[in-house]
């Protein structure tokens, strides 16, 4: 399997920006993962995997690393009873799609989370009382060792984390549901999808929440607005006027806006209320945020 180079990783953000890797390949298999994961090892490159971009920031000067997308059966959905196997880069709305079809409930917290059911797994995606950890039975991750099947307590899931490294690769998921009406299922992910619209910039380019909510009375997007944050922007990013925990890429932002932003917005949360807001959003490439304390 070839992989291509320098790709730039900016069309595979949700925010849209970032720069190039430099190897990328769109695996479709198994094996053609496994290979590539020795060929990097061979090479000493690292290996990270891109999901759907949309909770990603990527570095501006690129990524020094081979970077996967998965495709193919990589990224298809089977069902067999109340038990659902998803390829790592399926879309979670596809498998929403499928299950809602097979009659098959639990999983319609998902529609509220625009990536892949490996990035799930990685974040452990939830909104509105469920995530991934209270559906997942099992994960197939990939590494240059070869593969095998992880529990959810041997993968660490907890709020919005997981204990996997990049160089580990989610190839696939099961999902463990339940018969549901697919009426019942339309209609919650409907009433679901106004909430989310009333609330959050779903028509933006952002990636989703910045940052974790912290152990206090308030909300982080709560915190950021008493802080005065919204709307507050750096170069092309700004923080979202209707929900202070997004950054929206408003006209041209890079990555360093974006990190501009939330150095400023966990400065002034720790000036205000003395909480040391960490990130959500993962992070590709040389990036780190400045001290606070
Ligand atoms: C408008 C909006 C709303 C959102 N709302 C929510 C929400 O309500 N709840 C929530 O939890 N999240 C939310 N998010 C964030 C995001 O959608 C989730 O974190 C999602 O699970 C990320 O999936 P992804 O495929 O886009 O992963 P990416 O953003 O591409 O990657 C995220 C991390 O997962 C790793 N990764 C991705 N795929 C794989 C794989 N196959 N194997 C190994 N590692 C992998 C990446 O290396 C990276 O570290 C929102 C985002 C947006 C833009």
């Amino acid at each position: 399997m070839t992989t291509e180079e320098h790709v730039e990783l900016s069309r595979f953000t949700t925010l849209g920006t970032g720069g190039p890797a430099r190897a990328f390949a769109r695996p479709e298999s198994a094996s053609e993962v496994e290979k590539l994961l020795q060929w990097a090892r061979d090479g000493g490159l690292s290996v990270a995997t891109v999901g759907l971009g949309s909770n990603l920031l990527v570095a501006d000067d690129g990524v020094d690393a081979l970077v996967l997308k998965l495709a193919g059966e990589l990224a298809s959905v089977a069902s067999d009873g109340e038990v659902v196997r998803a390829g790592g880069g399926a879309a979670n709305a596809v498998v929403l799609h499928h299950v809602r079809n097979a009659g098959l409930g639990g999983f319609e917290f998902a529609c509220a989370i625009p990536g892949t059911i490996g990035g799930g797994v990685w974040m452990n995606g939830g909104a509105y009382g469920g995530d991934f950890a209270g559906v997942l039975e099992r994960a197939l991750v990939a590494t240059a060792d070869g593969s095998g099947w992880l529990t959810p307590s041997e993968l660490g899931l907890s709020y919005r984390h997981s204990s996997l490294q990049h160089g580990q690769v989610v190839l696939a998921a099961e999902l463990r549901l339940r018969l549901r009406d697919p009426a019942e299922i339309r209609r919650e992910v409907r009433d679901l999808n106004a909430r989310r619209k009333a609330a959050q910039p779903t028509n933006r380019r952002t990636f989703g929440s910045v940052f974790k909510n912290p152990d206090h009375e308030l909300t982080a997007g709560r915190m950021l607005e008493a802080c005065g944050l919204k709307g507050h922007r750096i170069g092309g990013a700004q923080i979202s006027p209707k929900h202070a925990n997004f950054i929206e890429n408003a006209d041209g932002a890079s990555t360093g806006d974006a990190i501009a932003l939330m150095a400023e917005a966990r400065r002034r949360a720790f000036e205000q209320f003395g909480v040391e807001l960490r990130h959500e959003v993962e992070f590709l490439g040389d990036l780190e945020l400045p001290p606070v304390g």
